[in-house]
């Protein structure tokens, strides 16, 4: 398969702190799969560090109260349009990211509290029929 993976997982240090979340059974995948790596955020146009931000409804916002809505949005249509470029048959996301979260995500209170819903990319994936799992997930591949 041809899998769209959010790019913190296979290393590379494009999260809002700068760091990145390797796991070593995402990495793994590549020897049955071709990975694409995304990074919904950065192609949103955000810089790297960056301000951490969390869904309110429709809204994101950053915990400095910057309204970022539209570059997720933007992120989120680069990240749809690399997964029909590439025929991906499925993504693997970050679990709880604001953007590529998919089975639960923070709340928009920054107290670490988690609430149902999808992050902004996960959600239009999903929209557009393309299967969607966290990367505690893959074993349902
Ligand atoms: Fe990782 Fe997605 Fe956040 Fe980028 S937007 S750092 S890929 S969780």
């Amino acid at each position: 398969m041809r899998i769209l993976v959010s790019a913190c997982l296979l290393g590379l240090s494009c999260r809002y702190d700068g760091a990145s979340k390797p796991r070593d059974e995402i990495l793994a995948l590549k020897e049955r799969h071709e990975l694409i790596p995304v990074c919904p955020e950065q192609l949103g146009g955000l810089p790297t560090p960056r301000i951490p931000a969390e869904r309110q409804g429709s809204r994101v916002v950053t915990k400095a109260g910057a309204d970022v809505t539209e570059q997720y949005r933007k992120g989120a249509e680069e990240a749809l349009k690399l997964c029909r470029l590439f025929d991906c048959d499925c993504a693997v996301l970050k679990e709880r990211s604001p953007s590529c979260g998919c089975d639960g995500i923070y709340d928009g209170s920054f107290s670490g509290t988690l609430t149902e819903g999808r992050g902004v990319t996960a959600e239009l994936l999903g929209e557009a029929g393309i299967p969607v799992y966290g990367e505690s997930r893959i074993e349902e591949l």
